[in-house]
C-alpha cells in the first residue's frame, strides 16, 4: 500500500483499479460523510470499505498506511470506533431490526469516538441489512450528521437503497462497467445547458426529443451521473466533467439533490407503462420548478 518500507504490512486484497478509486477519494482531501460503495464482487466491496475506513482513522501521514495500530484494528475488525451492525439473530434473511439498529448502534452516533478522530458505521450488504424503516431512520442522521462521522454502505447496486439515502451519499462504483454512450452524453449535456443557462424552451425541446424509453433512460442516467459529480465537486472531489462543473456553479446543494431525486423518479417511471411525452413534460416542469424557484 505504501511506498515506505519497514514494519509489518497488513495485506488487503483489492484490485488495483478499485484501490485507486478509493485512494483518489481519500486523497481528494475532503472525504464525504456518507459513502455508498457499489459494483464488482462482495469481497472487493467489503475490502474497499475497509480501506476507506482505515484512511479515516490512520495516524500516519500517508493515509491509509495499513501498518499503524489504527489501520490494523480496522482491518482486523476490532476497532472500537468502527461499528458494524450485524443481522438480528431473531430475524431471517440478513436483516437488522430497527430496534437493534437504534438501541445498539445509532444511539452512539453523537458520542465521541474512543481512540480515533472519526467514528465509522459500516453497513455491509446494506440493501439486505437495512429495511426501509431503518434507512429512513438513518436518513435523519445522514442529513445532519454529528461531527467526525463516516457512514459506509456496501451494496451490489446503489439503486437498491432508498433514493433519499442515495442522493445524500457519495456513490463509489467499483470496476465501473457502465459507460454512458455518446448519444446519452450529448443529451445529458443539452439538459445541463437547458437547466444551467435557463433556456426553458431548449430544455423542453431536448426532453421532447426523447421518443424511445431506452434512449430516455440512458440520457437521464448520464445526466444523473453529472449531477452526482457536481455534488461531489462541491464537496471537494475533483472532476474533469464540464457539465458537472457548470451545474455545481449554477446550483446550490439542495437544488442538485432535488434534481437527482426527480431524475431518478423519472427513470423509475420509465420502467412502468408511462406515456413518454407526458413524462417528459412533467420532468421539464419539475426541472423548472427546482431550478428557478426562489
Ligand atoms: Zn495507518
Amino acid at each position: 500500500m505504501t511506498e515506505q518500507q519497514g514494519g509489518e504490512d497488513v495485506a488487503i486484497s483489492l484490485k488495483s483499479e478499485n484501490k485507486k478509486t478509493i485512494l483518489d477519494l481519500v486523497r481528494s482531501g475532503r472525504r464525504p460523510h456518507t459513502v455508498i460503495i457499489e459494483g464488482d464482487s462482495k469481497e472487493e466491496r467489503d475490502n474497499a470499505a475497509l480501506l476507506l475506513a482505515a484512511s479515516a482513522v490512520c495516524t500516519s501521514e500517508d493515509k491509509p498506511c495499513l501498518r499503524c495500530n489504527q489501520c490494523k484494528k480496522v482491518l482486523d475488525g476490532l476497532h472500537p470506533d468502527m461499528l458494524v451492525p450485524q443481522p438480528s439473530k431473531r430475524l431471517k434473511s440478513g436483516i437488522i431490526s430497527l430496534g437493534e439498529l437504534r438501541d445498539e448502534f445509532l444511539s452512539q452516533a453523537s458520542i465521541k469516538p474512543n481512540e480515533a478522530d472519526t467514528k465509522i458505521y459500516l453497513f455491509t450488504d446494506a440493501d439486505r441489512l437495512l429495511r426501509e424503516d431503518s434507512q429512513n431512520t438513518l436518513l435523519k442522521i445522514i442529513e445532519e450528521p454529528p461531527q467526525n462521522i463516516l457512514f459506509i454502505f456496501t451494496v451490489e447496486k446503489a439503486k437498491a437503497l432508498l433514493s433519499t439515502v442515495r442522493s445524500r451519499a457519495h456513490i463509489v462504483t467499483l470496476s465501473r462497467t457502465y459507460v454512458p454512450d455518446e448519444d446519452a452524453e450529448a443529451i445529458a449535456e443539452q439538459i445541463t445547458d437547458g437547466i444551467a443557462d435557463l433556456y426553458e424552451y431548449d430544455l423542453l425541446v431536448t426532453l421532447s426529443g426523447l421518443t424511445k424509453k431506452d434512449e430516455a433512460e440512458s440520457a437521464l442516467a448520464a445526466f444523473t451521473e453529472k449531477l452526482r459529480l457536481a455534488l461531489a465537486f462541491q464537496s471537494g472531489v475533483m472532476t474533469d466533467d464540464s457539465c458537472a462543473k457548470k451545474l455545481s456553479r449554477k446550483l446550490d446543494r439542495a437544488r442538485i439533490i432535488a434534481l437527482i431525486e426527480v431524475t431518478m423518479d423519472a427513470i423509475a417511471r420509465l420502467k412502468t407503462n408511462v406515456n413518454l411525452q407526458l413524462l417528459n413534460t412533467w420532468l421539464c416542469t419539475q426541472y423548472r420548478r427546482i431550478t428557478w424557484q426562489k
